[in-house]
C-alpha cells in the first residue's frame, strides 16, 4: 500500500470515529443505564466518539461542555423493524407496488435521508433495516452515514427482501422486473444460496425472508438452509412470517426473529420463549394503522387492527417471548415525521400492560441484543457515546422519550 493511500484510510478512518472533535463534557441530572438504573455519575467526559469517564474527571481544557443539570441522560433508542427508504404516500399513490413502479430514485433517496434524520431527532440511534430499499439504496445510505455525509442511526441493513416468487407484490408477467428490482425470487435452494450470498457481497447484516405472502411458503427445511448460511457468515436471520404455520416452521428452522407474526397462538409463542428467538413488530397504533390503509381512525377495520395487535402483545408478554420495539412505520400522518410515527407506538406497549422499565429494556437491552452489540445499550467506559437527553427518567416514565431533547451520535450532538 503505498504511502498516500495509507494516510487516506487513516484519515477516513479518524474522521469516522469523531477522532479530530473536542472532548465533550456532558453534566446531567441523572445518568441511567438500561440494566443498571441510575448511576451514582453525574458527568461524562467523551473523547473520540467513546465514553473515556464518568463522574470525577479533570475536565479537559480544551473541552466542549454541555449543561444538562435539570435532564438525564441515557442510551439512545432502537427499533428493530424499520424501512427508512420508503415513505408510503396513500394520497399519491394507490398502494406499495404502485408507490415502488413510480416514485423517481432521486426522490427516493431523499425519502431515506429525511427518514434517518427524523428517526435521529426523536432520539433513535440504531435501526434494523428490513428491505423495501430499491436497488440497495441501504447499502448507499450506510455508506453515507459511515462516511458523515449525512447524520444517520447506526444502521444494520438487510439488503433486498428474499421471498418465493412474486414478493410481497401485486405483479402481472409482464412486470416482474420491476418487482425482481426490490426483491430477490428465490424457491429452489440453489436460488437461495445465490441469494443469501448476493446481499452477503453487499454487505448485510441481516438475511431477511418473506416467507407467506402467498399461498405457498417457506417451509422449516428451507428456513434452516438459510439460516446455516447466515450464521456461518455471523449474520442473524429475520422471517417475515404471518401465519402461525409460517410462524412455527421459522422458529423450528431457526430464524433469529419473527416480523409481524400478527396470527401467531400459543404454540408458536411457547416455542419462542423455549428458544429465545426475537419477536419483532408486534404495536402498532391507531393513527400508523390509519396512515397505511388510509382509512379513518374509528373505521372498524382500523379498531380491529389495534385490538388484535394488543392482544398478540399481551400474549408475547404472558409467555415471556423475547420482544424487541420495532415499529415497521412507513408513512407519515397529520405533519408528523418518521421519528414521532415510531415513538408514538410506546401507547400500545402501556395499554398492553408493560412497565415503563420493560418498555425501555425492549426499546434499548432487546434491541441491542439482536444487533449483536449490547455496548449499544450500555453506559461504559470504551464504549460509543450514543445517547439522548430527555426531561425525566424513562425507567419511570416512559412518555418523556416523546420529548427527547438532544440526541449525541459517537460523542457529537446532532440535535
Ligand atoms: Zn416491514
Amino acid at each position: 500500500m503505498d504511502l498516500i493511500t495509507k494516510l487516506a484510510i487513516t484519515g477516513f478512518i479518524l474522521l469516522s470515529t469523531g477522532a479530530f472533535a473536542n472532548p465533550v463534557v456532558i453534566k446531567a441530572k441523572e445518568i441511567i443505564d438500561p440494566s443498571l438504573g441510575k448511576l451514582t455519575a453525574s458527568r461524562m467526559l467523551i473523547q473520540d466518539g467513546k465514553i473515556k469517564a464518568l463522574g470525577k474527571f479533570k475536565i479537559p481544557k480544551n473541552a466542549v461542555i454541555y449543561d444538562y443539570s435539570d435532564s438525564i441522560l441515557t442510551v439512545g433508542l432502537g427499533d428493530a423493524h424499520t424501512h427508512l427508504c420508503t415513505s408510503f404516500d396513500p394520497n399519491k399513490y394507490v398502494d406499495l407496488t404502485d408507490q415502488k413502479n413510480r416514485q423517481r430514485v432521486g426522490s427516493r433517496v431523499i425519502d431515506c435521508i429525511v427518514n434517518a434524520k427524523s428517526m435521529l431527532k426523536s432520539g433513535f440511534t440504531m435501526v434494523r433495516d428490513l428491505g423495501n430499499s430499491g436497488d440497495y439504496l441501504d447499502v448507499d445510505l450506510a455508506n453515507a452515514a459511515r462516511e458523515r455525509k449525512v447524520p444517520v442511526p447506526d444502521f444494520f441493513y438487510s439488503g433486498k427482501i428474499i421471498s418465493p416468487y412474486g414478493g410481497q407484490s401485486i405483479m402481472q408477467p409482464s412486470t416482474e422486473r420491476l418487482h425482481s428490482g426490490e426483491y430477490i425470487f428465490a424457491d429452489t435452494k440453489d436460488e437461495l444460496l445465490k441469494a443469501v450470498r448476493q446481499n452477503l457481497f453487499y454487505g448485510s447484516h441481516v438475511i431477511k425472508l418473506a416467507s407467506d405472502t402467498h399461498s405457498y411458503r417457506y417451509s422449516e427445511d428451507d428456513i434452516r438452509f438459510v439460516a446455516k448460511i447466515a450464521h456461518d457468515a455471523k449474520k442473524t436471520l429475520a422471517v417475515h412470517a404471518w401465519t402461525a404455520d409460517a410462524v412455527y416452521d421459522a422458529v423450528k428452522g431457526g430464524a433469529d426473529s419473527i416480523e409481524h407474526g400478527a396470527l401467531s397462538s400459543d404454540r408458536e409463542l411457547i416455542l419462542m420463549a423455549k428458544k429465545g428467538t426475537y419477536f419483532s413488530h408486534a404495536s402498532t397504533t391507531i393513527e400508523h394503522a390509519s396512515a397505511i390503509f388510509n382509512l379513518p381512525e374509528n373505521s372498524q377495520i382500523i379498531t380491529n387492527i389495534y385490538k388484535d395487535n394488543l392482544a398478540l402483545l399481551k400474549n408475547i408478554k404472558k409467555h415471556k417471548v423475547a420482544l424487541v420495539f420495532a415499529t415497521d412505520t412507513i408513512s407519515s400522518y397529520k405533519g408528523k415525521g418518521r421519528g414521532v410515527m415510531a415513538i408514538d407506538h410506546i401507547d400500545s406497549y402501556v395499554e398492553a400492560g408493560f412497565t415503563d422499565e420493560e418498555i425501555f429494556s425492549i426499546m434499548t437491552i432487546d434491541v441491542a441484543k439482536l444487533l449483536g452489540d449490547i455496548s449499544l445499550a450500555q453506559i461504559k467506559v470504551g464504549h460509543r457515546a450514543n445517547l439522548i437527553i430527555t426531561p425525566q427518567n424513562p425507567q419511570e416514565n416512559i412518555q418523556t422519550l416523546k420529548q427527547v431533547q438532544h440526541v449525541f451520535l459517537n460523542g457529537t450532538k446532532v440535535f
